[in-house]
């Protein structure tokens, strides 16, 4: 889990556990002034608890008559609720997850991330990496239906059989790191094909088993490397040390020479001396992106026992189609 993430949610933890304490207060100060009678139930019951206390450091008291009378008193107090319309447990402590009561930890003595925790932290990654979970762009929703059924032109096979392989490619790969076959993976093709969707499924199941990914256009990445080539920003350590770097329209972002390619370069090198993962989309085949990025880069994706490249073709189905490219 990446620390950054963890204390902006532990912020957020407290704040809501600040904000039930307030919501327990408005609701007593409420049954204070609207029901009398309940407030005094609920005052007597404090008194026995606060009697309990003093008689407990005093030596031992009655303890099974005072549990008992507790319970009564609770019973009484519920019930009394529910005749005046309110929840039975209007007065009970306020939390939004009964199993950590709001801290975000589960376990004693040893602290584990609560699930509500780790749902938490899913989310705000994702909106952290720009995935939009109203979109849903999940391996799920995935709807080869919108690509044609007939034959690409001079090829054996349909638009719908090449997307149904490589979307089995992709999420076996996404279900199965790091022990996937290929360590990397080149989605090719035009826009409109659906290599984006098919980038935030993969980033989407990852981020489902708390893996670190980074979702990065090419644009942004390179705005990022620049920054660290000539301000020497901190900022590309992210780009270095997710598991799995994502980065998306590779080949749409403005070509600064010598700065592109040589931070492309030690990028990807880096990685693969780390044995980090590296996800690419481009719209670009491998010709021309060799033309672009030099031999030099694209010798770094060509092993293809580590590296799988994937060409989708066939005809924009953003036209028409639902598919976002
Ligand atoms: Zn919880």
């Amino acid at each position: 889990m990446r620390e950054d993430l963890l204390k902006e949610l532990e912020l957020e933890y407290d704040q809501v556990r600040f904000a039930n304490e307030r919501e327990e207060q408005r609701r007593r100060e409420q049954i204070m002034a609207e029901e009398p009678e309940i407030y005094a139930l609920v005052r007597q019951r404090e008194e026995l608890i606060f009697g309990t206390l003093r008689n407990a450091l005093r030596g031992p008291a009655d303890a099974g008559n005072l549990a008992a009378r507790m319970k009564e008193l609770s019973a009484e107090i519920r019930s009394k609720l529910e005749e005046k319309g309110f929840s039975a447990d209007y007065l009970a402590p306020v939390y939004r997850c009964p199993v950590c009561r709001d801290t975000g930890r589960t376990g004693d003595p040893v602290k584990e991330p609560c699930a509500c925790l780790k749902k938490a932290y899913q989310q705000k990654l994702r909106g952290k990496i720009g995935l939009d979970s109203g979109k849903n762009e999940t391996f799920e929703s995935f709807d080869l239906s919108v690509f044609p059924e007939e034959k690409i032109p001079g090829q054996s096979f349909s638009q719908r059989e090449l997307m149904r392989v490589h979307l089995a490619t992709c999420r076996k790969w996404a279900e199965e790191y790091p022990d996937s076959t290929y360590r990397d993976l080149v989605l090719t093709g035009s826009t409109g094909l659906g290599k984006t969707f098919l980038l935030h499924a993969m980033a989407d199941r990852l981020i489902e088993r708390d893996i670190n990914v980074l979702l990065i256009s090419a644009y942004r990445m390179l705005e990022v490397l620049r920054k660290s080539y000539f301000e020497n920003d901190q900022g590309s350590s992210e780009l270095l040390d997710a598991d799995v770097l994502m980065i998306d329209d590779l080949g749409s972002e403005p070509l600064m020479q010598n700065v592109t390619v040589e931070q492309l370069f030690n990028l990807l090198n880096e990685r693969q001396n780390r044995n980090l993962s590296t996800v690419i989309s481009t719209n670009l085949d491998m010709a021309k992106f060799r033309e672009r990025y030099t031999e030099r880069v694209a010798s770094r994706l060509r092993d293809s026992r580590c590296c799988k490249v994937m060409n989708l073709i066939g005809r924009d189905i953003r036209v028409g189609g639902n598919l976002k490219a």
